[in-house]
């Protein structure tokens, strides 16, 4: 990168020093713009601002805006000619979340998130804020501190987010062949980065980057749309930058800033630490656990999943995280329950941590059995367009089958029964739901309750909101639960640890 980015540099120097440029039509907008923004002699930029980020993939339908986080405090570093990023946020959660998903947490939260070329990382920060002085620049992982953890899978996404900075994409548009186009009153702007991410922006009638737009793979959505609008462009002490940030994903608002300043030049010196060099993704685990005859709780991730053998086929409770996951979800049930096709795949909800392999599952030929809120949703992830990260369903362009479920569900051969209910006064999602067997009284749910490690003993304090709508669910249904089975955490628990986890010393179901 730093190669490319130094002859951008003298490329931009070269045809700001000639009057005539002798390909006028490919580069007077970018020309204009680089003169405008200062994009040559700025090597490096920091700007800070507040606002609001949103937790993607966490709506509480999916026709509900991403999920929004306060942030108090956002700082951006950036190393054009290193090709490095680090961004620094301190958010804050008021005194309830948001409706929808998001990793919980109160009070403050800062964050660091950094990335140099093809790297990418997250530097842990310690819960209270350091009263002197902020950690170095890409910092972290000295004297006793936790080692940077590894983000690979953010690395395209910080790297695109770096290259549509104002700045940032004038030097990329120019390093990259960039073809130009009149639209509108303005100029659209489009090239490549990275071998194969596109990224389009346009420059209006006062030389200013006004909107840029890229795609980033998503396993559900596919060439997921980031686009990012600058407005308010003022001069921040030499500095020609916007004074609103303002960008959505898959069409909702993702992040929001108002920019309080803007420095050119600061020293930004971003090494990638040696952990995360070296950095080797794990193998995709999946181990099955029996938990009845032919109900299998399939773990080994961050995410679990549920398979129940029926007559002449089997039920699979959620393909969480991306296709790879889903393939080996997929693979496991069908080893330990042979020679019968999966039949349903049953979706605990529409969260994009939990429906990320629902392509694998319609590849597979599972008909997706889910709330009828989901059903737009899903028909249009059986259609979405892969081409940065080309699936099965992608080759194979096979049909979607839906079959939707209201309040309640039910999935029988006429020995087995799968009940299904959506848990009510649930502000996590609306189409949550339980996934219920009455013969071997076992539950499983998603987000609702994650056991820790240490059994609960004693009736928590602070209840846990979401674990009281499980437990009130499972009340109102008079469930018979001996076993729930939850899809997250390292251990099946039971409703007498959900009830004291709701902050209820309650007596366990009938
Ligand atoms: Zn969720």
């Amino acid at each position: 990168m730093r190669r490319f980015i130094i002859v951008g540099v003298a490329c931009v120097l070269a045809l700001a020093s000639l009057s005539v440029v002798p390909s006028a039509q490919q580069s007077n907008a970018l020309t204009a713009a680089a003169t405008a923004l200062g994009a040559a002699n700025i090597k490096s930029l920091q700007y800070t601002g507040s606002g609001a980020n949103f937790s993607v993939g966490q709506n509480f339908t999916p026709n509900d805006p991403w999920p929004r986080v306060t942030v108090k405090s956002y700082t951006a570093s950036i190393n054009y000619d290193t090709g490095s990023m680090r961004l620094e946020l301190l958010r804050e959660m008021g005194t309830t979340m948001p409706r929808g998903g998001g990793a919980p947490f109160t009070g403050e939260q800062r964050q660091i998130q950094v990335v140099s070329g093809t790297y990418a990382w997250n530097v842990p920060v310690a819960p209270p804020a350091p009263a002197g002085g902020a950690p170095a620049a890409g910092g972290g992982g000295r004297g006793g501190a936790p080692p940077p953890a590894p983000a690979p899978a953010a690395a395209v996404e910080r790297m695109l987010a770096m290259w549509a900075t104002p700045q940032g994409f004038v030097k990329a548009a120019m390093t990259n062949n960039a073809t130009e186009r009149k639209a509108g009153g303005g100029t659209e702007v489009s090239f490549t980065v990275g071998g194969k991410y596109k990224m389009t922006g346009t420059i209006n009638a006062q030389n200013q980057v006004e909107r840029v737009r890229t795609w980033i793979d998503q396993p559900i959505v596919g060439d997921m749309l980031v686009e990012t609008v600058y407005s308010g462009y003022k001069d921040f002490g030499g500095v020609m930058f916007p004074s609103r940030i303002a960008q959505t994903q898959d069409g909702y608002p993702s992040l929001d800033l108002t920019i309080a300043s803007v420095t050119a030049n600061p020293a930004v010196d971003i090494a990638v630490p040696d952990n995360v060099r070296a950095f080797q993704p794990p193998p995709v685990r999946v181990e099955s656990q029996k938990m009845a005859d032919g109900v299998y709780y399939l773990t080994g991730g961050t995410h679990h999943s549920l398979a129940v053998e029926m007559k002449d086929h089997i039920v699979l409770v959620d393909t969480p995280n991306d296709e790879t996951r889903a393939l080996a979800v997929i693979a496991k049930t069908k080893e330990v329950i042979p020679s019968k096709p999966i039949r349903y795949l049953v979706t605990s909800h529409h969260h994009w941590d939990h429906l990320g392999g629902i392509r694998a599952a319609i590849d597979e030929g599972a008909t997706i059995v889910t709330h009828q809120t989901n059903k737009a949703f899903i028909e249009r992830a059986a259609k979405t367009v892969h081409t940065l990260n080309p699936d099965r369903l992608s080759t194979s362009k096979k049909a979607v089958k839906i079959q939707t479920v209201g309040e309640v569900g039910k999935l029988t051969d006429g020995t087995r029964t799968i009940e299904l209910y959506n848990i009510t006064g649930y502000e996590h999602t609306a189409d949550m739901m339980m996934i219920y067997l009455p013969k071997e009284k076992i539950l499983a749910e998603a987000d609702a309750f994650s056991p820790p490690a240490t059994p609960t003993t004693s009736v928590v304090v602070s209840a846990v909101p979401y674990a009281a709508a499980l437990y009130d669910n499972i009340q109102r249904r008079k469930l018979d639960v001996q076993t729930i089975t939850p899809f997250h955490g390292g251990r099946t628990t039971d409703v007498a640890e959900v009830a004291r986890n709701a902050g209820k010393s309650a007596t366990t179901a009938q």
